[in-house]
């Protein structure tokens, strides 16, 4: 911001600063061409040299005529340019539009002693932006009177009034500056306002990655850090894809993405748990793939993980809205029915197990068929452990009496 605030004013000051100072070139170019035109205008009028007649009573005379009242000319000029007009005569002040407080014309006055080397002695002609003329300072642009000879025999002066000059200026400027400055504040309002929510959306995704890395891998990201748009919701969407790869890691088997043991039954507990303070009902199903070993010894290893992933499939497809699936241990399975009587599973398994004898996974030309044994319980009078162990038990009474097949109860 501070910056930010700093480069604001140094524009604004400097741009101020040339407008200012081309202002003033503009206000000399305007005053040598109303010297030009007043030079021009008396040379038109009263063709001829200037001439000072008399000794005490001075009169300057033009091409013969006697000018020194005549203030036809510059007060015309005055009027209609507002830029005041002098003749000199030497270094005095012969016709002026200047007028002192009485409102008499300040006659008979000398030229500022830098105006007579400049312009009367070296025959320049200059433009100051600080002539001071009874009190009040002039922009004014003095420019040497010469006759035919090419003698310099006066000035000739025309300025405005400084303050007059700079209340104009001032006039023009205070539209620029105060869009300057309402730009800058607008700027500062937006960059405080910007770096307000990247500074929100960069403290939440601290907060987010601190919990990642404490192991706390539910953690929810704020939303507001996804929507923005740029690199930190880029990053945003790094962070929550490498939490749930971190969740698969750590919650699910590799081989057949079913929950693993641990994150499966940590579930379990909390299914156990919401079923008995909902007092609502769920069932637990074990399986077991019949003589998986002899899948191993015939066709090898990798075929028996071929078969373990198409079965996992099809159990991962079955309990989708209806529970979930966990890999138990090598190739038995416990399947949990959320909110379900034994029935209604028992019924959904039955086709389910139909799909998997339907089934079959190719290796080489043999296809492999495979059945398997389920043992079922659901007692919500019942501990989980005691209900875990009604379905083993079934399941081993299952695997004693035939295999391919579901027992309920013993
Ligand atoms: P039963 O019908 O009584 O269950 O007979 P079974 O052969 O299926 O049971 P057994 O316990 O004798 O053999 C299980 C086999 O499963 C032994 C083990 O090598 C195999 N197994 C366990 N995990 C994996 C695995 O990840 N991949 C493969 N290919 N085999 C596995
Ligand atoms: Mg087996
Ligand atoms: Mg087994």
């Amino acid at each position: 911001m501070i910056p930010l605030l700093i480069y604001g004013i140094v524009v604004i000051i400097f741009s101020s600063a040339t407008f200012q100072k081309s202002m003033q070139q503009q206000v000399c170019a305007e005053l040598k061409n109303v010297a030009c035109l007043v030079d021009t205008l008396l040379d038109t009028a009263y063709p001829g040299d200037y001439t000072l007649v008399g000794d005490e009573a001075l009169s300057l005379h033009k091409g013969g005529v006697n000018i020194t009242s005549d203030y036809r000319l510059i007060d015309g000029i005055h009027e209609r340019t507002g830029t005041d007009v002098t003749l000199f005569y030497q270094d005095t002040r012969i016709l002026t539009t200047i007028k002192n407080w009485d409102g008499e014309r300040i006659i008979g006055t000398q030229a500022p002693a830098q105006v007579l080397t400049d312009v009367l002695r070296e025959g320049n002609s200059c433009f100051y932006d600080n002539v001071l003329i009874r009190e009040t300072t002039y922009f004014g642009y003095y420019t040497p009177l010469r006759n035919s000879d090419g003698q310099i025999t006066g000035i000739l002066f025309v300025g405005k009034p400084a303050a007059e000059v700079n209340r104009q200026v001032s006039q023009a400027l205070s539209p620029i500056v105060i869009v300057g400055i309402l730009a800058l504040v607008l700027v500062c309002l937006f960059s405080i306002y910007y770096a307000g929510t990247f500074l929100k959306a960069l403290y939440g995704l601290r907060a987010f990655f601190s919990q990642v890395a404490t192991g706390n891998l539910n953690e929810e990201l704020d939303p507001a850090v996804l929507k923005r748009g740029d690199e930190l919701s880029e990053l945003g969407r790094s962070a929550l894809s490498m939490q749930r790869s971190l969740r698969s890691l750590i919650e699910r088997d590799s081989l057949t993405e079913l929950y693993n043991r641990r994150s499966g039954g940590r579930r379990l507990n909390g299914t156990a748990e919401k079923a008995r303070s909902e007092n609502t009902p769920y069932t637990l199903v074990i399986g077991d793939i019949d003589f998986f070993k002899k899948v191993n010894d015939t066709y090898g290893h990798q075929c028996g993980d071929l078969v373990l992933k198409n079965v996992a499939g099809i159990l991962r497809r079955h309990m989708k809205e209806r529970g979930y699936a966990i890999r138990w241990g090598g190739e038995e399975f416990l399947l949990v029915y959320e909110n379900c009587r034994l029935e209604e599973a028992y019924e959904s398994l039955c086709a389910m197990l139909d799909e998997i004898r339907a089934s079959c996974v190719q290796s080489g030309d043999n296809r492999i068929y495979i059945t398997m044994t389920f043992g079922m319980a659901c007692d919500p009078a019942r501990e989980l452990k005691d209900l875990l162990r009604d379905a083993d038990d079934r399941l081993y009474y299952g695997k004693n009496n035939g295999r391919d097949q579901i027992v309920t109860k013993l």
